[in-house]
């Protein structure tokens, strides 16, 4: 028998044990799945933007994968930190796989931006997704005017969660508390800017598009900026054109072109709320008033005719009260793990992490910590596949080593209190009955001792 650890349970991890136990090369593969919170699925649960039902409804396939009769979903286990060390991990399994991906924001390092009401997209995020790490409060959304700094897909989640009303989001898991807060929501402008013009943004098509769908909301661009980018005046005409546009790209600016072109409705009575689509705009510092932030001061920037950008010498600034840096995530070390701190990404080949540079049985890695914070879900599962090819090329070497006969009693030894399947099961029943409660569909536990305390209670 090989035993496997793999460490979190997102779509890598999920996809990683599902490749594990489907191939037929090592016939008796057991994989634990463990995860430092006490509920499974990572970003599909704490990241997918709660009004993204179908991407959402992906829990379910993973559900089917973690009920797997070799797979064994053990929750509240930190590996790491304050947990459980690597080194002790690896006497218990023949293999690890850290599947723990980016798990944290990237710096804009610019001034101001550590000032109150400057957040991370990701704050936002885990504030509406109800993650326990949440430091709730500061979102109370009593800002008028936002500025949400970057142009990938995160920053068009943030910009539409700001953009919907209380109502529209009542069907879905958001916390009680956050509705609340986003029923007494102040915002009234939405400012989503990017650096790089837009045929450089990195959000994808359907993204974009849903912004313009918004009940509440009308999405406003000017034409004048767009078409400082070459790539964008010349789509349609391709002769014109300096390179051929990824199909994203173009599919983008059409996008752009088409709320560019048409009448853009005059701002009625509350609560319309606009996003205002901005590029080349370079934030180069975050504004203070009375201690908190006021605004954001760019530079304005121009195509450099290399796909970069060049500063023009004149500055906007554009006033907000909530600050939101969506400018992608970045992995974090694992003591005891080698890391390459430029990319945020622990060094490997074909999924076996490299230490100085040589390949080291049993530690392998798949997912954002294996290949940076890209791609979409699905990306994971070839990512993942690649990485367990390598780790049964190693088995007949790794399953010479020892492992230990109930990696849980040694958890437990260890002074951890793993949640198991039937604890996860627990919370989401407590999740059902909380809804039920309120008058709604299943509702997120949002904090530690609540989710614990349904999953060793089983009630709450
Ligand atoms: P991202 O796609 O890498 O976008 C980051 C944005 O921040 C880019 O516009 C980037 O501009 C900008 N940026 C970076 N550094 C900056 C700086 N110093 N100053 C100003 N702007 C800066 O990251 P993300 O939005 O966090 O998304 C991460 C991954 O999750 C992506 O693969 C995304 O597609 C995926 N995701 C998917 C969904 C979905 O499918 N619905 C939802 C959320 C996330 P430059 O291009 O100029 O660097």
């Amino acid at each position: 028998m090989l035993r496997v650890a793999v460490v979190g349970s997102g779509p890598s991890g999920v996809y990683t044990a599902q490749c594990l136990v489907q191939q037929s090369r090592v016939p008796d593969v057991r994989v634990d799945v463990l995860d430092r919170l006490p509920c499974p699925y990572g970003l599909v649960r704490y990241g997918v933007a709660p009004d993204h039902e179908k991407i959402k409804s992906l829990q379910n396939s993973l559900r089917t994968v973690l009920e797997h009769e070799r797979i064994t979903f053990l929750g509240n286990v930190q590996v790491g930190g304050d947990g459980l060390p690597p080194d002790r991990l690896s006497e218990l399994y023949h293999a690890v796989v850290y599947c723990v991906g980016a798990a944290t924001d990237r710096g804009l390092g610019v001034p101001g931006e550590d000032l109150p009401g400057s957040h991370s997209a990701t704050e936002f995020v885990s504030w509406y997704s109800a993650h326990p790490d949440s430091a709730a409060d500061d979102f109370a959304l009593q800002a008028r005017s936002v500025v949400v700094i970057g142009v990938g897909n995160v920053a068009v989640d943030v910009a539409r969660i700001l953009a919907r009303s209380a109502e529209e989001l009542r069907p879905t898991d958001v916390p009680h508390p956050t509705l609340g807060a986003l029923a007494g929501s102040r915002v009234r402008e939405v400012h989503m800017a990017g650096r790089r013009g837009p045929s450089q943004a990195r959000f994808t098509t359907k993204e974009l598009r849903e912004l313009g769908g918004l009940p509440g909301a009308r999405v406003v661009v000017d034409p004048a900026e767009l078409a400082l980018d070459p790539a964008y005046a010349s789509a349609g005409t391709p002769t014109d054109s300096p390179a051929p546009l990824p199909a994203v790209a173009r599919r983008n600016i059409e996008v752009l072109r088409g709320w560019a072109e048409a009448d853009v409705p005059a701002a009625g009575p509350d609560p319309v709320r606009t996003i205002h689509l901005r590029f080349f705009l370079r934030p180069v510092e975050l504004l203070e008033r009375d201690g908190r932030v006021a605004g954001v001061r760019f530079a304005r920037t121009v195509p450099d005719g290399g796909g970069g950008i060049k500063d023009t010498g004149t500055y906007e600034e554009i006033d907000a009260q909530l600050v939101l840096r969506a400018v992608g995530y970045r992995g974090l070390p694992l003591p005891g793990l080698p890391f390459d701190p430029a990319h945020g990404t622990v060094p490997h080949l074909a999924g076996r992490v490299l230490r100085d540079g040589v390949p080291s049985p049993g530690e392998y890695v798949a997912g954002w910590i294996k290949r940076g914070p890209t791609g979409v879900i699905g990306s994971n599962r070839s990512c993942a596949k690649e990485t367990v090819a390598s780790l049964l090329d190693d088995a007949p070497l790794l399953e010479g080593r020892p492992a230990a006969p109930d990696p849980v009693a040694a958890m437990r030894a260890w002074g951890l209190r793993p949640v198991e399947w039937d604890g996860w099961q627990s919370i989401e029943r407590a999740e059902a009955a909380l809804g039920r409660s309120l008058g709604r569909g299943p509702v997120k536990i949002p904090d530690w001792d609540g989710l614990l305390e349904a999953a060793h209670s089983g009630r709450r």
